[in-house]
């Protein structure tokens, strides 16, 4: 089928429309009409190759929600109709270990992103969400739980899981103080989901102006980080540091923050090298660990949970004729928290 959307025809090159073939379903698959796609920081570092290795043209989009218009003969789960979901994978090999723990996005045969990837076929390329239409095997798309709202929901299927993964792995729950850096995308659904398990959460900050917006959603102090005295107030008292920022920051100023034995998380992933000295993790038997989205199991458990919690992503929505100025903004922090593409907007002639 012929699916409209935006693509980066090179590395850094603005996106622009572009027309391509999605496969006719399989058996197990069910075809999405797309009506809202988040855009996360990673469609940015990917669509400028700033990671390297990027295939092109590129399709960014991994936070997808859509209505099912079709569905092969032996899907099971879904209905023509249904609203859904679509985070960061596609496929994986399902034989492996982490695939058979429900950790599909550590698959150790690598697993299919939903864009910027290959299919296992070995050859064809995918393509992500922004644009009209998408069909993926029902083993990886998700339901959305009635209660929420479309559009602030298409955040959750990336920087919903990828915060509430590392945060049910070191066990957050009510008398734990959980630090959070970076009032972006991640950040705060990472203040939101961290306060509703009952942490205390202490939010840190480049941005002045995004304070209100934090002790609303959840923080309990929020720390404006160039204020070396606020940062040293919290010296040895964080559990755990969830680290959303996009860039590289001297990490050793924010490890003095933990406790013994407490833990940082690295969800940003910048392309330059991290940044610490050694003794902040050693003199405390502090640790440094990283965390990568998240598995469907999980994910529709972090979907359930924000239901129950009325947790959704603060938004922005845009045409998808905005996409590269929307791209700048995020870039330079200026976006209150996400943006989200309104598909709709393909059928509007540029
Ligand atoms: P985002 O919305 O742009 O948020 C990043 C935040 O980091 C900004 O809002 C800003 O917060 C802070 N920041 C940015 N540049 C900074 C700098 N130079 N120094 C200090 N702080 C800075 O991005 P996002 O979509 O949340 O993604 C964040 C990172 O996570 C990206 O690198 C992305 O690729 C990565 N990611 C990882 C995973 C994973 O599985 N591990 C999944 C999704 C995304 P303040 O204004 O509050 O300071
Ligand atoms: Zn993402
Ligand atoms: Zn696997």
């Amino acid at each position: 089928m012929k699916v409209n959307g935006y693509a980066a025809s090179k590395a850094k090159a603005p996106l622009a429309p572009f027309q391509f073939e999605r496969r006719e379903p399989r058996e197990k698959d069910v075809v999405i009409e797309i009506l809202y796609c988040g855009v996360c920081h990673s469609d940015i570092h990917q669509a400028r190759d700033e990671w390297g290795g990027g295939l092109f043209p590129m399709v960014p989009g991994h936070e997808i929600v859509g209505k099912v218009i079709q569905t092969g003969p032996k899907v099971t789960h879904f209905k023509v109709g249904q609203n859904v979901g679509v985070g960061c994978l596609v496929d994986s090999c399902r034989a492996c270990t982490s695939c058979h723990e429900n950790l599909e996005q550590y698959c150790e045969n690598g697993f299919v992103g939903t864009y910027n990837g290959i299919e296992r076929d070995g050859k064809t390329p995918t393509f992500g969400g922004y644009s009209s239409h998408i069909v993926v095997d029902e083993a990886f798309v998700l339901s959305i739980p009635t209660n929420l709202d479309l559009s602030k929901t298409a955040p959750l299927l990336c920087a919903g899981i990828t915060t509430y993964s590392p945060l049910k792995h070191w066990k957050v729950k009510s008398g734990m103080k959980v630090g959070v850096i970076g009032l972006g995308g991640l950040g705060h659904m990472a203040v939101k989901i961290a306060a509703a398990m009952g942490a205390e959460v202490i939010l840190f900050t480049t941005s002045k102006n995004k304070k209100e917006d934090a002790l609303k959603m959840g923080a309990k102090t929020v720390v404006i980080s160039s204020d070396k005295e606020e940062m040293k107030k919290q010296t040895g008292l964080l559990d755990l540091i969830i680290n959303t920022v996009s860039a590289q920051i001297l990490l050793t100023d924010y490890l003095s923050l933990l406790k013994r034995e407490g833990t940082m998380v690295m969800l940003g992933v910048s392309p330059d090298s991290l940044n610490l000295e050694s003794h902040a993790l050693i003199m405390k038997r502090r640790n440094l660990a990283g965390s990568l989205i998240g598995g469907l199991k999980e994910t529709q458990e972090m979907l359930d949970f924000c239901a129950k919690h009325n947790i959704t992503s603060d938004i922005e929505l845009i045409p998808i004729q905005k996409i590269n100025e929307a791209f700048d903004k995020a870039v330079k922090s200026q976006v209150k928290y996400r943006f989200v593409i309104e598909m709709n907007s393909l059928k509007i002639k540029d």
